[in-house]
């Protein structure tokens, strides 16, 4: 365990005790460090006060009323899944809460003379254990029973979940994220707090609800995530129009109802994007209030666009970015684009990636088959999404264009003193026609050169040359494309 802490945190813990001061990591990062996880972020606690710990590293800044000093250090790997750099240790005094009259700060932050006092502050038991260095030996201070937790996969609050919970709202939340990050289960008077506190919720700012529920979305089981939040009330204060699908049903086509089937199109959608997880889940958001009629035969008219303005409205209410927003709400929009190969003409696909933009196909098409398995049909990509893969693909071929040469008209005019008219773009395209053959062909000197030997043909040679060369490698394009797609 000892071996996976990175140098500079080990330095930083040294310089505190042999300055006579007690030293240990602490909270997430043992707990990570206990599973086996790489932590996110390496926290220190000590008994120095702020000043002392900038006394011990000048290098270091203290801009917060939190007992938290920043020590740079050398760069280190923090964490290798994002494989970031990070040259930041967090080292904060000991310290123990007051009361919290607005439910989410502390009124005061006094500090602590004992890590005992620091530990019983702490959320959970799992994040409220401590380890200490020394040499090459350590021991870990764990008097919640942390570790027994962890080992039965238990989210439990350091004492009394009623009492913890109503300090501080966050916890709340932070209880299903870990549920959700970690696969661990709720324990039971812990699940019963939140279920009673959840008003609590409204006293949160959105950002910081914001970046729980991103880390919900981004989890590896981020539908349980969802659905806790539904369980214990919490999704009430954060996506309330979600709830609103709870228990309706659909029409023929669909065996859940919209809350269910919601949260499985998160639960199957294929992307691990945010925005694309976003869509998934609330794509069908509008379907409630669209809704006419009842049983096999409802339908739910114009909910993919009134849909696209209720994300938008609960994206900027929750303080997600301008560009999370605006590329959620388009996949949501067009979430319902048909296809269907025999009557869709490629220019109607054209259409289609004009709209959304290429660039967001693939997402778009994600957002489809979470759509489609989480409805219970059993192929995520049916004959058709493959075919329309192979049509997009196709299509954006069609963006050669004279635009990739390396030379244009005007060059041409300019150095071939040729005159404004239709020769021009007769040259370009024979030149196009022999750069997709040959990319090599795509430099100045040479495309000069030939378009000084084309010059001397005329207008409807030269017409002929390039049509024949592009209708060739187009038709072999087109075979290459229908085999990687499978539908030859
Ligand atoms: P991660 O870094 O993976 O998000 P973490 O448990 O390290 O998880 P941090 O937000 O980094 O979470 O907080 C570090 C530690 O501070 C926690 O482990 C916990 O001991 C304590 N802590 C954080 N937030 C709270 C809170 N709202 N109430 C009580 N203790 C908290
Ligand atoms: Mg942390």
């Amino acid at each position: 365990m000892i071996k996976k802490i990175p140098k500079p945190v080990k330095e930083v813990l040294e310089k505190l005790e042999s300055s006579g001061f007690e030293a240990y990591i602490v909270g997430g990062c043992v707990r990570d460090l206990i599973m086996d996880r790489n932590p996110k972020d390496w926290d220190v606690t000590t008994n120095a006060k702020p000043e002392e710990v900038q006394k011990i590293f000048p290098d270091s800044f203290y801009e917060n009323e939190f007992g938290t000093v920043g020590v740079k250090v050398g760069k280190f790997i923090k964490n290798e899944d994002q494989n970031k750099e990070h040259d930041v240790i967090e080292v904060t005094t000991f310290r123990i809460e007051s009361k919290y009259s607005d439910k989410r700060r502390p009124d005061q932050v006094r500090f602590a003379e004992t890590l005992e006092e620091d530990l019983s502050r702490r959320d959970f038991t799992m994040n409220a254990i401590a380890l200490r260095i020394k040499d090459s030996d350590f021991t870990i201070i764990d008097p919640y029973a942390g570790q027994k937790d962890i080992e039965k996969k238990i989210i439990r609050t350091v004492g009394d979940p009623h009492e913890r919970f109503d300090e501080d709202a966050l916890r709340m939340m932070r209880a299903v994220r870990f549920h959700s990050e970690l696969g661990f289960e709720i324990e039971k008077n812990t699940f019963e707090g939140i279920r009673r506190w959840h008003r609590h919720m409204q006293h949160i700012a959105q950002e910081r609800i914001k970046d729980e529920l991103a880390r919900i979305i981004l989890s590896n089981n981020p539908a349980e995530g969802i659905d806790m939040l539904h369980k214990t009330g919490l999704m009430n204060y954060i996506i309330p129009e979600l709830e609103k699908g709870v228990g309706v049903s659909q029409n023929r086509h669909h065996i859940y109802t919209i809350y269910k089937h919601s949260v499985l199109a998160l639960k199957f959608c294929p992307s691990k994007k945010l925005e694309v997880r976003l869509a998934a889940l609330l794509h069908d958001i509008a379907k409630p209030q669209t809704k006419k009629g009842e049983g096999a035969y409802a339908t739910f008219y114009n909910h993919d666009h009134v849909g696209a303005r209720i994300a938008r409205k609960i994206l900027e209410r929750l303080r997600f970015s301008n560009d999370t927003t605006e590329k959620v709400s388009l996949l949501i929009d067009n979430h319902m684009f048909y296809y269907n190969p025999e009557e869709v003409s490629e220019s109607s696909v054209r259409r289609l990636i004009k709209k959304v933009g290429l660039e967001n196909i693939k997402d778009l098409i994600d957002v489809r088959i979470a759509d489609r398995l989480g409805s219970g049909v059993p192929k995520a990509k049916p004959y058709k999404l493959r075919h329309l893969e192979y049509v997009i693909d196709k299509v954006s071929q069609d963006a050669i264009s004279a635009k990739m040469l390396k030379i244009n008209g005007t060059d041409l005019m300019k150095e071939l003193k040729i005159t404004p008219g239709p020769k021009i773009g007769a040259i370009l395209d024979v030149l196009l026609s022999e750069v997709i053959e040959d990319v090599t062909k795509n430099n100045r000197e040479y495309l000069l050169e030939r378009a000084k030997e084309l010059e001397k043909e005329d207008l409807t040679n030269l017409r002929g040359m390039a049509k024949e060369k592009i209708d060739e490698k187009k038709e072999e394009e087109d075979k290459e494309l229908k085999g990687k797609h499978w539908v030859k």
